[in-house]
């Protein structure tokens, strides 16, 4: 062999080898590597992928849970028609967002709905106070303008210092405070008509309650109101100059009046019958020295059923709340009022009457109390 053919043969041997090398390296290479992969996929990866699932997840039953929480407050019948068509958008988009686990969409579309049902309950809110406020001062007209001519130096300073409260509360527009500081004038005007507080008297914005839950002390004895007084003779002087004559039959009675009235009656026509139309006594409007029960020039229909259609009856019942009076116990209302119809009994109010009176509202519903 001559050394070219061996150097030759050396040559193709060692290229051989090269391919060779190349081939288990490449196989070596895609088999480790494919290991490598699956071992980064398995164990970095998919439990990288799990964990941001299992996140996403947390986070869409988190907002399910907040919506299930805020369902009631999305359902106000308060709510005016724009606000609840700008909540039902809102809810449709939150509900789209979720249903499609669009992570992403999802908080930002809860948040946008809470808003908008928030917004909402802030205007209610304060259209309420602002409500209130109007009733507040209403009735605070009346109280600070009350006769306190008789009364003693502590009497007065006592009514004094509740009118000068009222009035801050008002002037701050304290809105939590209106409730308690006009009923503590109230209570301060009438404990000069008081000699013992037997039983607490119930007011509500200010006004008395007398009915068949709310009595008074047998010893509260207010007479006939000055205010109440003044606004029927006003008003009886508008429906003359209408041709029609209107007379205040009766109007305070004491404690003791109304005892032998309702005894008279259960003996009459027993209890039963006897407390649909007249009151025990210490429950009786009456007492308050603010109900007036009105009738017509025939007197044979006052405190009749009779009176109902006549037209100084209807008269009442469209011009009274001018006045500041309300009626008392309107038809088909027995189960609130507890009384029946009475189409001749008024009570006054003072400048709240008008609202009571557009309302439709008995002076129990109006205030909400039994
Ligand atoms: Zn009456």
């Amino acid at each position: 062999m001559s050394d070219t053919n061996q150097r030759k043969r050396r040559n193709k041997r060692s290229k051989l080898n090269m391919k060779r090398i190349v081939m288990v390296a490449l196989v070596a290479i895609i088999v480790v590597g494919g290991i490598g992969g699956t071992a980064i996929y398995f164990g970095i990866i998919a439990p990288a992928m799990a964990a941001a699932e299992l996140e996403n997840q947390k986070t869409l039953d988190e907002y399910a849970a907040k919506y299930t929480e805020l369902q009631p407050r999305i359902a106000n019948d308060k709510f005016n028609d724009e606000e609840k068509q700008a909540v039902s958008a809102a809810e449709t988009t939150f509900k789209t967002a979720l249903d499609n686990k669009d992570v992403n969409a999802v908080p930002t579309s809860y948040t946008s709905l809470e808003t908008t049902v928030v917004t909402a309950e802030k205007r209610i809110s304060n259209d309420v106070a602002a409500a209130s406020m109007t009733d507040y001062q209403d009735v605070f007209n009346m109280l600070k303008n009350h006769d306190l001519s008789d009364f003693t130096a502590d009497e007065e300073a006592a009514v004094q210092a509740n009118i000068a409260k009222m009035q801050a509360v008002l002037d701050n527009k304290q809105v939590d405070l209106l409730e308690t500081t006009i009923n503590e004038l109230a209570a301060s005007i009438d404990a000069h008509y008081m000699v013992e507080n037997d039983v607490a008297i119930t007011y509500k914005k200010g006004l008395i309650i007398a009915n068949k839950n709310n009595c008074m002390p047998s010893s509260y004895a207010p007479g006939e109101s000055a205010q109440a007084a003044v606004a029927f003779s006003q008003m009886a002087a508008d429906a003359a100059n209408e041709g029609l004559s209107l007379n205040d039959f009766s109007t305070y009675r004491s404690y003791s009046g109304q005892k032998s009235l309702y005894d008279r009656y259960v003996a009459a026509d027993g209890q039963e019958a006897a407390d649909r139309y007249s009151s025990r006594p210490g429950c009786s409007e009456h007492q308050t020295g603010l109900a007036f029960d009105i009738g017509g020039s025939n007197s044979a229909a006052w405190a009749e059923t009779t009176f109902d259609d006549t037209e100084e009856a209807i008269w009442l019942a469209n011009n009274a709340y001018k006045y500041g009076f309300i009626l008392r116990y309107p038809p088909g209302k027995e189960s609130v009022t507890g009384y029946m119809y009475e189409s001749w009994h008024y009570r006054y109010v003072g400048d709240i009457a008008k609202t009571i009176y557009d309302s439709g509202k008995t002076l129990e519903e109006y205030l909400e109390v039994e």
